[in-house]
């Protein structure tokens, strides 16, 4: 009880000590201190290459970081060569191609979906869930049947693409489910962003891990898993393994310890450590993160090497090597 009292007493203290401090009142003459490193944009693998384009587009012109990271990784759903986001994406292990996407806000408005089939944008059906319906989550037929009511339509991409098919059949012969680590051209597109604003947001859309059981949903649409914003603090999105992810609210690790005054670097580390920690067998394992705080200051971080990571900011577009925990 005593302790609770402390606790409580210094929690006090430390709003008051905050809400007296000067710097956080312009109106006593003091400007709030300019954030150097906006817009930025930050998104996994070399595919964010192109989807960062379209985003910074947006951002440069003075638009939201919504808007970016929705027009961003609709770029690479609409890419059928891509064999792990959207409609190109290689199916589960009954032959069906099923997406995920979530995007987030940095008011913690969010919208998901899971288990979407022959919807060409995921990620605009969950900006949708977020902004028109009264829930954070559709999945399955339920949000297909949303998804045509609120303007979307079937694809006429014949689903698994004949690239993906072809991966399919040679799966079949052994059907040996393993998850893979850094295969080439692969996995979730996560994106997040920092607005000339200041406002920071983050969109994530992925087809799953290849020839997952059917009715598997992976990390990528469950916010604090995938995905995880607030303005407060900054933004966290993952790629990789999605059940190693889900099993500690990874992204929303990232964004706590943030808050408690971790660096994004710092902040993707730890998360990491702690699913080392929390899983005895890592091997051929990866899990990416990428974090940026509201600074715009940004950190990465893999399971083991071979996470990249690509980064849009007054620099250039370029792709970047994450540091990694386990060689
Ligand atoms: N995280 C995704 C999932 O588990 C896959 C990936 O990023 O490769 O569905």
């Amino acid at each position: 009880m005593s302790n609770r009292r402390s606790f409580i007493r210094k929690s006090s203290l430390g709003a008051l000590s905050f809400l007296f401090s000067k710097n956080n009142f312009s109106e006593w003459g003091e400007s709030k201190t300019e954030i150097k490193n906006k817009p930025i944009v930050l998104s996994t693998w070399r595919h964010g290459i192109a989807a960062n384009e379209v985003a910074w587009k947006i951002l440069n012109s003075g638009g939201n970081a919504l808007d970016a990271v929705e027009a961003g990784v609709s770029v690479t759903e609409s890419d059928l060569t891509n064999q792990t986001v959207g409609l190109g994406g290689l199916p589960d292990r009954d032959g069906f191609v099923t997406l995920d996407a979530c995007i987030m806000d940095h008011d913690c408005r969010c919208g998901s979906v899971a288990f979407l089939q022959h919807i060409e944008h995921p990620i605009q059906v969950a900006r949708k869930v977020m902004d028109q319906s009264p829930h954070v989550m559709l999945a399955g037929e339920g949000a297909y049947q949303f998804a045509l009511k609120n303007g979307f339509s079937r694809s006429n991409a014949e689903v698994p693409t004949d690239k993906s098919k072809k991966r399919y059949l040679e799966w079949l012969k052994e059907s040996k489910y393993k998850p893979e680590a850094n295969i080439e051209n692969h996995d979730t597109i996560g994106m997040i962003a920092l607005d000339e604003n200041g406002k920071i947001s983050g969109a994530c859309t992925t087809s799953g891990l290849a020839f997952k059981m059917h009715g598997r949903v992976g990390d990528s649409p469950i916010i604090g898993a995938g995905l995880y914003v607030d303005g407060e603090v900054g933004a966290a999105v993952a790629t990789g393994v999605g059940e190693m992810v889900m099993r500690i609210a990874g992204t929303h690790t990232v964004v706590e310890l943030m808050r408690n005054g971790a660096s994004p670097q710092e902040a993707c580390e730890e998360t990491i450590r702690r699913i080392i920690r929390k899983h005895s067998e890592i091997k051929n394992k990866q899990v990416g993160l990428l974090a940026l705080n509201t600074k715009g200051e940004y950190g990465a971080y893999g399971l083991t090497s071979g996470f990249t990571y690509s980064l849009y900011n007054k620099d250039g577009n370029r792709v970047l090597d994450s540091r990694f925990a386990v060689g």
